[in-house]
């Protein structure tokens, strides 16, 4: 089997563990998110990738849910101590390795897909990573601050903020312009099924959805597509999905994303199969709606949930 998963980070991350020990010997690929990558102190930070890549090779923080296991902070005193802004954005002294390596190789000029290629070798991640697209492409978030209406990038906004400035939009710079990367297209193409992972709706999968072409991709695509609620009795499990998706009109339930994701059948949508929580209920017209459990506690409930969307 062919497996293709449209993921964010940590959720995405989890979700694709379970892909992983669901489908020993199937080909997975994961085209992730990059809306959320930004540049800072001069390092090129590419967060879902990393949260993805990390907890794939067993290398990510439980604890805190993000960065390396056995991290260490003395590079990030040192900028503080310097009054080097911004200061709000933690990084790692294990991470910056990370983020060095990508910037320098961004900087001799290979394309971000061959960075990503690059730095999996070295973890074993077993699931093909493809970044959505090799251009730079940044979400925004439209706030009032400081008097004025304005856009800030999405890192101030969830980081510094913690997503407490009401969002009024989000708008991704580039994203219109941005193409697929390389692999993208034919993985979808190609793909027995696609699962659009239990990511946020509107940062995360809203935004790899916005990569022009790839929407059409899985419009077109014969595998299946399941979808996975990030919503679980009108909440999200972890993150500020209920705080993104009053922002673009969606209600905060597993049938209010399911409604946004919408019906292949009907054109323009996107979902075969809809999976919601067992506890939950929802009506998404011409998708077949499987209610089971999906919370994703270890691996082994995350691949039952990856069985159950294979079925
Ligand atoms: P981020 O990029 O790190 O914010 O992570 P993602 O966008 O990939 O995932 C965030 C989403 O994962 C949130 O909206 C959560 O509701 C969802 N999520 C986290 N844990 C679980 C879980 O156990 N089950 C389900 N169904 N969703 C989850
Ligand atoms: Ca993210």
């Amino acid at each position: 089997m062919q497996i293709t998963v449209l993921a964010g980070g940590v959720g995405g991350a989890k979700f694709l563990r379970g892909v992983r020990a669901a489908c020993p010997g199937d080909e997975v690929t994961a085209i992730v998110n990059t809306g959320d990558d930004v540049t800072l102190h001069g390092l090129r930070i590419t967060p879902d990738l990393d949260s993805v890549m990390y907890t794939l090779a067993d290398a990510n923080d439980l604890e805190r849910g993000w960065g390396r296991a056995g991290e260490s902070w003395r590079i990030q005193d040192e900028l503080k101590a310097y009054g080097a802004e911004p200061s709000w954005f933690n990084l790692g002294d294990l991470d910056i390795a990370t983020h060095l390596v990508r910037t320098r190789m961004l900087d001799a000029g290979y394309p971000l897909s061959d960075v990503v290629a690059a730095l999996c070798t070295r973890w074993h991640t077993g699931i093909r990573l493809l970044p959505m697209t090799d251009e730079r492409c940044e979400t925004h978030v439209i706030v009032d601050l400081d008097g004025g209406r304005r856009a800030i990038h999405f890192q101030e906004w969830w980081v510094k903020h913690r997503a407490g400035l009401p969002a009024h939009g989000f708008v991704q710079i580039g994203l219109d312009d941005a193409r697929p990367a390389p692999g993208v297209l034919e993985a979808i193409a190609t793909a027995d099924a696609v699962l659009i992972a239990p990511s946020n709706p509107v940062v995360s999968i809203g935004t790899v959805l916005g990569v022009p072409g790839i929407r059409e991709a899985i419009a077109a695509t014969p595998g299946r597509v399941v979808g996975v609620s990030p919503i679980i009795d009108g909440a999200p499990v972890r993150g500020m999905a209920d705080v993104c998706l009053p922002a673009i009109g969606v209600e905060v339930s597993a049938e209010g994303v399911g409604r946004h994701y919408g019906a292949r059948a009907d054109g323009g949508g996107l979902l075969d199969t809809w999976l919601i929580h067992k506890s939950d209920t929802a009506d998404v017209p011409g998708v077949d709606v499987r209610a089971v459990p999906l919370l994703m506690t270890d691996d082994e409930a995350s691949a039952a949930m990856v069985r159950e969307a294979l079925r």
